[in-house]
């Protein structure tokens, strides 16, 4: 007599999930690369975006970017980055240009 057996959902394989950019949508074939973290991936090109606009927000040409972000105190870089977040949650739609500081 077979006893009945509690169902163990089955893990998908993860290779099965069709990957898409958490910002704008588009899937891994339509992009260069997407990087990914536990609940959110993003594309090359939102990453070329982002750098953009923290850019602009740092008032730093992108050429600098990297250097100023590598040695930035941590505090300062977390205002930036909590700076982006904020403009991201206001506007639907993906990556904007946040500017200034105001
Ligand atoms: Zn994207």
């Amino acid at each position: 007599m077979e006893e009945p057996s509690a169902s163990t959902p089955e893990p998908t394989p993860p290779t099965n999930n069709p990957v898409f950019c958490s910002f704008c949508g588009k899937n891994a074939k339509q992009v260069a690369g997407i990087v990914s973290a536990p609940g959110v991936c993003i594309c090359t090109e939102c990453i070329v975006q982002c750098c953009d606009d923290l850019s602009a927000y740092m008032g730093v040409p992108p050429a600098e970017l990297y250097p100023r972000m590598k040695h930035a105190q941590e505090e300062r870089r977390k205002e930036y980055l909590r700076a982006m977040v904020r403009d991201f949650d206001r506007q639907a739609g993906g990556p904007v240009a946040v500017g200034p500081p105001r």
